[in-house]
């Protein structure tokens, strides 16, 4: 049975003087290094640079605020019905007078835990909550862990920065390089 039908022909004469020299095979290899040295790289330099993963990459996990700061969690706890994994626990409290300016609802997520350990960041968290309050952000990752000690996100970890807030809305290539490719 043939495998293949390509064949090639080999060489058996003599080198001339010159190619006894290995000059011609020394700068043959050296200019396909040097054309590779000076075409676009296949690789990058990660962590310090990464790639644009698209609108649809699910990372790091956040707790969303509103407009007006407050946390938009009404522990309903339908993100943790969602789950595959089991990952999200929470502790839910009522909001007393004073306020309302740190908590949208009447009830809010006196605590809001993740296991990064179990999750398998599938998105439905997201997909399932009414109240637009959780999502995967694509423009982070979730750090390397080296304990199981780092593994429990918190809302600490978890609840949206008013100073640097997550707009999925104005993610594009360009905003990806601005914010990632550290020269
Ligand atoms: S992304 Fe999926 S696995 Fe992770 S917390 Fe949300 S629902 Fe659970
Ligand atoms: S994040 Fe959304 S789905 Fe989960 S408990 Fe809070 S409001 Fe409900």
């Amino acid at each position: 049975m043939t495998l293949t039908n390509r064949s090639r022909k080999t060489d058996n004469s003599e080198l001339s003087i010159v190619e006894n020299t290995y000059f011609p095979g020394i700068f043959k290899g050296m200019g396909v290094t040097i054309k590779h040295f000076f075409s676009k790289k296949a690789t990058i330099r990660y962590p310090e640079q990464k790639r644009y993963l698209g609108p649809v990459f699910r990372g790091h996990h956040i707790l969303k605020r509103d407009d007006q700061g407050r946390e938009r969690c009404t522990t309903c706890g339908l993100c943790a019905v969602a789950c595959p994994a089991e990952a999200i626990s929470m502790v839910a409290a009522e909001r007393v007078k004073g306020e309302e300016k740190l908590y949208r609802e009447e009830k809010y997520a006196a605590s809001y835990e993740i296991n990064m350990l179990r999750c398998i960041f599938c998105g439905l968290c997201e997909e399932a909550c009414p109240k637009e309050a959780i999502y995967l952000r694509h423009d982070k990752f979730v750090p390397v862990f080296t304990s199981r000690d780092q593994v429990i996100y918190g809302k600490d970890q978890l609840v949206e920065d008013m100073g640097d807030r997550y707009l999925r809305d104005a993610w594009t290539k360009e905003d990806m390089a601005k914010l990632w490719i550290k020269q």
